[in-house]
């Protein structure tokens, strides 16, 4: 029988649909295969109480023309549907060191210029910071839309130092080390581990300029999905891959729970790389590498809480509030459950362009695997009264704490829900309900940096796991996975054509 597609890609998270956008723009006739009935996985969002909640895309950065997000939202044709609101400009995130509160602000100079003003004598360090973190992002040939000709996507060296080296490397001034780790839950780091790069190209990515979406990162998948159809494509949802059927030398089709066979020329799985190789049955992928595969260490998860406010009774807070504990920020991914939670990040939702009072926010802190382990076995509604009693007592604790740095804001909560690893675990199938994916390890540079090949021919990964995570990561990864059918230059002198 005959493939009916030339690519069939399994998940429509941000990397999936950007590939399948790509490959489908490009003449390949695709199918994307969903096992959720929402597309989009971390893009999804959900309605309570007529408020509507993102799941895992709050906010994006360098959306300025010329910048680099702003160039890949225009060849996506993702402008033309994507609202945004722009964070406050001098303080977008503000980190908050046990009540003494800095500023994150936007543009090189003023970022400089604003955190001087609390460290007046480290200006020539903060200056130096800076000046390194560009450099760095500025080394990554398609950060900066450059043709190239080799694959190497990121220079050897800048994967050799830590984040916790570099900053020490900085300054010596302790207070202004935790402040320049002050967003380290956007890419859950670990010290020794975290390779700078990651640290570089997300904040540089930030730094630039910052923006929440108006109504919801849904908007994003189904403006892809839009174009994806358009292009002839097509998406299935609510059918969930469970086998990758492959010959003695190739995939050749895919099997779902609910009984579709589809066959193609290509596969690509959107998949957590560890779930994906549970599904595949071949003799070109040995089980020493699933082995490997399975052994490597995941970020962290995270709780959170959704909280619906009482009419018109919180201010619109423009800027991302980053709260901790604790005298050394590295300890956040170390947290004595007693003292749960001792760092959070609390920011509010962009329902219109213009705000005055919040309707929604988001409260969310770093939450082990381990903590809910005990319903690992379980799924989404059905986890038993124990479950719902361990997440009620969270979110109370966690809503006191809050309360600390807002006084009175509990009262004014009208109604919420929460999530934990597990929620994310049922709704994006990555292992163990983290974050992020596979951590990107300084001492294990092969291991964790995967590659967008398998040992099956015609099987490519994409999504968090390829490249880095968030919408700026998997947009590359997805790049350099659409990059082995139709060539990495083509791609890129596109991406300038628009
Ligand atoms: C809490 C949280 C907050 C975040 N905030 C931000 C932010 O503010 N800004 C930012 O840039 N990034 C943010 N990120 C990161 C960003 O959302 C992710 O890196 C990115 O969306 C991941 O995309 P992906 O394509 O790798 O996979 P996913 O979004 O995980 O999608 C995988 C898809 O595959 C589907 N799937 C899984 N198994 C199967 C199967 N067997 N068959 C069919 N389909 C299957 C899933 O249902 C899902 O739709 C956040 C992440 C989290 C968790």
């Amino acid at each position: 029988m005959g493939a009916q597609y030339d690519v069939v890609i399994i998940g429509s998270g941000l990397g999936g649909l950007v590939c399948g956008y790509i490959l489908s723009k490009n003449g390949y006739k695709v199918i994307i295969v969903e096992k959720n009935h929402q597309i989009g996985g971390c893009l999804q969002t959900f309605k309570r109480k007529g408020v509507k909640f993102d799941t895992g895309m709050h906010y994006i950065g360098s959306m300025q023309p010329g910048q680099i997000l702003h160039s890949f939202f225009s060849y996506l044709n993702l402008n033309k549907d994507v609202t945004l609101s722009p964070l406050d400009p001098n303080g977008f995130e503000t980190i908050s060191l046990q009540g003494r509160k800095y500023y994150y602000a936007n543009g090189y100079e003023n970022f400089i210029e604003t955190l001087a003003k609390s460290f007046p004598k480290n200006r020539e360090e903060i200056k130096e910071y800076v000046k390194q973190i560009r450099a760095i992002a500025d080394a990554s040939p398609i950060n900066n839309l450059q043709e190239i000709n080799n694959h190497i996507i990121i220079e050897p060296n800048i994967i050799k130092a830590t984040v916790n080296e570099f900053i020490e490397s900085i300054t010596s001034n302790k207070e202004l080390q935790n402040v320049l780790i002050g967003n380290l839950p956007l890419y859950a780091g670990v010290k020794d581990k975290t390779p700078i790069y990651i640290h570089a190209f997300i904040k540089n990515f930030y730094i630039q300029s910052a923006y929440r979406i108006v109504g919801g990162s849904d908007v994003i998948a189904s403006s892809l999905a839009n174009s994806i159809r358009s292009f002839g494509g097509e998406i299935i949802t609510s059918q969930e891959v469970d086998k990758i059927i492959c010959d003695s030398t190739h995939a050749t089709a895919i099997q779902t729970k609910e009984g579709e066979l589809i066959t193609g020329k290509f596969f690509i799985s959107n998949v957590h790389p560890e779930i994906t190789m549970e599904k595949i049955e071949s003799p070109l992928i040995r089980k020493i590498y699933k082995e490997r595969i399975k052994h490597l260490e995941n970020s962290i998860g995270n709780f959170t809480v959704y909280i619906k406010f009482k009419p018109d009774s919180v201010p619109y807070l423009n800027s991302n509030f980053y709260f901790y504990e604790f005298d050394d920020l590295w300890e956040t991914n170390n947290y004595n459950p007693e003292k749960w939670p001792q760092s959070y990040l609390f920011m509010h939702q962009c329902n219109q362009k213009e705000m005055t009072f919040a309707e929604s926010a988001e409260l969310s802190g770093y939450m082990k695997f381990d903590d809910v382990r005990e319903w690992e076995n379980t799924t989404v509604g059905k986890r038993g009264e124990a479950y719902l009693q361990f997440k009620e007592e969270k979110a109370e604790r966690f809503i006191k704490k809050l309360n600390d740095s807002f006084p009175g804001i509990m009262n004014n909560i009208e109604y919420y829900e929460t999530s934990t690893p597990l929620t994310y675990r049922d709704y994006t199938a990555t292992k163990e309900g983290s974050m992020y994916g596979i951590l990107r390890d300084t001492n294990l540079p092969v291991q964790t940096y995967i590659s967008q090949r398998t040992k099956i021919p015609n099987l490519f990964l994409t999504g968090q796991n390829i490249n880095t995570h968030g919408i700026l990561g998997v947009m590359i990864g997805s790049i350099i996975t659409c990059a082995e059918f139709i060539g990495l230059n083509n791609i890129i002198k596109d991406i300038h054509i628009h």
